[in-house]
């Protein structure tokens, strides 16, 4: 007999008929009641008792950053920083203690924390280090502020030019002020990962357990931006995935700018073709910025800053050009869109190509699709447009998406309910390192519309929450259909891969502020048990 296991006496969520399930070769092959499939089955390599624990399908995150994820474990985190002086002293101390030749790299720098006020620059940061190249990425990731020590490093003076689709902030004599927006800030990356390279496969390596902590076993990763870097960086996907050393399946998606990036993607998508859990989807674009950093694209000016209305990064023909590139080499395109102008434009585009290549069914992605009116919403649906939501958007982001938008205009943001209720495919996730990778913050954020272990604060426009098993399909079916694979992952049902968590408590049966204190107890991958609590 084939490698079979039957797995009994479970709590299978949602699912009254059936406690049991036997799978063969990592698939299920038949669910039902333990007592008839004990009595049905013999010969079985295995008989695994789940003790009455509560069985979920194992989630899936259908848009994150793996690499710069694993990267940034070396950071100084400044998420739960509860003033602007703990900022200051985590910085210097780290700074004090650093070897000579290393470099502080700090994450999730976020002024509204503090007020709001507050802007980060090199004479700021020179009176933490002269001597250490510092550098702090804005939660956004689109904004970062270095010291005198990194500009100096990265050659970064009067004379350096902006470079493409990036903006070096100058004082009014033209010297840098150590602000650096979007492209820009990869002149700094690149000096890191520079000392970085050689050790990338383990970087990979040792976050996998974070996941599998979670319960996530499938995750999209967006992490071949980087030209100079991603040869390295799919190298060590590749060999990761050709040695089953991650219990992950990895979907790589392929950051595009230019026309050439095609014939890369050519060819790592044959070279992957074979290889189990690792397979190359949807080529990525980014379109405009982002609402922290007022970068994504308004028809109107930012309240809280009347000179803008945010920017596009791409010339909208050379995008369309590209997208119908796409389309003929059968890549599923992906568009980075959060303003409303932004997500206007890309569906616009989306809804030309699909009337042009009319048999071509590529599931078109817009990655966060933030903000959408009711004539968008329509637009997406016709086109059978996906959208790639971070439902944890919602409890980091309310406070300050009032000021940027206004309280009218930001109504109009993360209309989870609305969408579900048109029948739109939307696949949770978490963006990470952007947000908390954990998918119970994300199903907590879309069946509350708040920040957790705040019990006063009140739902932010309670009209668009869903409830609690829509919101864990986000995680589940929802990024299986962005990747075609919803016949084989997100259900506990016959034909589909063994996947599956095993929680102490039953999900769909608590308190909603205790959905984020769930533990997960073990986690299963094609039936193999890869972690246990
Ligand atoms: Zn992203």
């Amino acid at each position: 007999m084939p490698n079979t296991k039957l797995f009994i006496k479970g709590n299978l969520i949602n699912q009254k008929n059936s406690d049991a399930f036997l799978i063969e070769n990592g698939m299920i092959k038949k669910t039902g009641k333990t007592k008839n499939l004990l009595g049905k089955y013999k010969n079985l390599s295995e008989v695994i008792d789940l003790n009455n624990q509560y069985v979920t399908p194992a989630f899936n995150d259908g848009h994150l950053h793996y690499f710069y994820y694993s990267l940034l474990k070396d950071s100084i985190d400044l998420k739960n920083c509860e003033s602007i002086e703990q900022v200051y002293n985590k910085i210097k101390s780290k700074a004090g203690q650093a070897p000579e030749d290393s470099w502080i790299t700090v994450i999730n720098w976020d002024e509204e924390q503090f007020g709001g006020v507050k802007k980060l620059d090199r004479y700021v940061l020179d009176k933490l280090s002269k001597n250490i190249p510092i550098l702090v990425k804005r939660r956004c990731l689109h904004l970062a502020f270095v010291n005198s020590k990194a500009l100096e490093l990265a050659n970064i003076n009067k004379e350096t030019k902006d470079p493409a689709g990036g903006k070096i902030v100058r004082d009014k004599e033209g010297y840098p002020t150590g602000e650096l927006q979007d492209e820009s800030i990869g002149i700094i990356d690149d000096i890191v990962l520079e000392k970085q390279r050689k050790r990338f496969k383990n970087i990979l390596k040792n976050s996998a357990k974070d996941f599998l902590k979670r319960g996530i076993t499938s995750i999209h990763t967006d992490d071949l931006g980087h030209k100079k870097y991603r040869e390295d960086i799919f190298k060590s996907y590749y060999e990761l995935a050709n040695d089953k050393e991650i219990p992950l399946d990895i979907t790589l998606q392929l950051r595009v700018t230019k026309k050439d990036d095609f014939d890369y993607y050519k060819k790592i998508r044959e070279q992957t073709k074979d290889i189990k859990g690792l397979k190359t989807g949807p080529v990525k674009f980014m379109f405009d910025g982002s609402l922290g950093g007022r970068t994504a694209a308004l028809r109107k000016h930012y309240t809280d800053d009347t000179t803008t209305k945010g920017e596009l990064l791409f010339d909208k023909e050379k995008l369309e050009e590209l997208v119908e590139r796409a389309y003929q080499l059968d890549f599923q395109p992906a568009i980075h869109a959060i303003g409303i102008k932004a997500v206007e434009i890309v569906s616009k585009i989306y809804e030309r190509m699909n009337k042009k290549y009319p048999h071509k069914n590529l599931r078109p992605i817009i990655v966060h699709a933030s903000m959408l009116d009711d004539k968008l919403i329509d637009r997406v649906k016709k086109n059978n447009i996906v959208l790639s939501i971070q439902p944890t958007f919602i409890s980091s982001d309310y406070k300050m998406a009032d000021k940027r938008l206004g309280k009218r205009r930001a109504k109009s943001l993360y209309r989870m309910r609305s969408l579900l209720e048109k029948g739109i495919h939307l696949a949770g996730s978490s963006d990470a390192p952007v947000e908390d990778i954990n998918p119970l913050y994300g199903i907590y954020a879309s069946v509350k519309r708040k920040k957790p272990n705040q019990p006063q604060e009140k739902s932010w426009h309670p009209n668009e929450i869903i409830d609690i098993k829509k919101a864990r399909e986000l995680y589940t079916t929802g990024p299986a259909y962005q990747n075609f694979e919803e016949d084989i992952k997100g259900k506990i049902k016959e034909g589909y891969k063994a996947d599956f968590i095993t929680f102490n408590k039953n999900l769909f049966n608590i308190k909603s502020e205790d959905i984020i204190n769930l533990k997960v107890r073990s986690v299963y991958k094609k039936g193999d048990l890869v972690f246990e609590s």
